[in-house]
């Protein structure tokens, strides 16, 4: 979701790349869930997160959007985020003892948390959003440790051309009628999130391909 704010009233103003330290480590968030609850709708989720979701719970996008998920509109495109459960107002994921279930599968944007990312026109940074995370043991630890991701080079790209494509269609859906805006939502759920991929394959050439057949709908 792209915010305007003033990065200098949410963070510590300054700037971060994967190889730097940064202070986020909050003591194995003993007994606190603050990150999973009330989120509303914010926790967007990119192809990747549904992919290792799926992947790691063997199921596939429909049965999850029936329990753990929704779809919301997004700067004009429809993309799913994580449910808030009506009765407790936590991610449908978090169980009784306040722990994540899907830990090690949990998304791009819980990985990240208290980091926020700020993209520029080539590229993006992380940034800490330091009101968020209430831990007062707060230790340091390098970007990429803390995301615990595979391939961050990788991810690092694909997260960038993520944010463009969804940039691009931003700039573009607002002036198509709208039978050409439900068509384009259509594609881009179909494409990077209903259409099973091959969990026995790399993720990133199965997600250039799809985006190459987005791209000429766009032009
Ligand atoms: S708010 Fe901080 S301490 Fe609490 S669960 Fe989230 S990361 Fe852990
Ligand atoms: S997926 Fe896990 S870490 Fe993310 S909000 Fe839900 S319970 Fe919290």
């Amino acid at each position: 979701m792209r915010r305007e704010i003033d990065i200098n009233e949410i963070s510590d103003g300054k700037l971060y790349t994967a190889n730097d330290l940064v202070k986020v480590v909050c003591n194995d968030c003993k007994g606190c869930s603050k990150c999973c609850t009330g989120m509303g709708e914010s926790i967007i989720l990119d192809p990747y997160d549904v992919y290792r979701l799926c992947s790691g719970l063997n199921t596939t996008f429909e049965v999850l959007l029936a329990s753990y998920l929704e779809l919301n509109v997004v700067d004009g495109t429809i993309l799913p985020n994580l449910k808030m459960n009506k009765e407790t107002n936590a991610c449908s994921f978090l169980n009784n003892e306040g722990r994540c279930s899907v830990h090690s599968i949990r998304p791009g944007i819980c990985r990240m948390f208290p980091l926020g990312r700020i993209y520029d026109e080539e590229s993006f940074k992380y940034f800490i959003q330091v009101y968020e995370c209430p831990s007062k043991n707060i230790g340091k630890v390098k970007v990429k440790k803390w995301l615990d991701t595979p391939d961050l080079i990788k991810y690092e790209k694909y997260i960038n051309d993520w944010h463009r494509l969804l940039k691009r269609i931003e700039e573009k859906i607002y002036s198509m009628e709208l039978d050409e805006q439900k068509k384009i939502n259509m594609a881009i759920l179909n494409v990077f999130f209903i259409n099973k991929y091959d969990y026995e394959k790399d993720f990133y050439a199965q997600f250039y391909e799809r985006i190459n057949t987005v791209k000429k709908e766009l032009k």
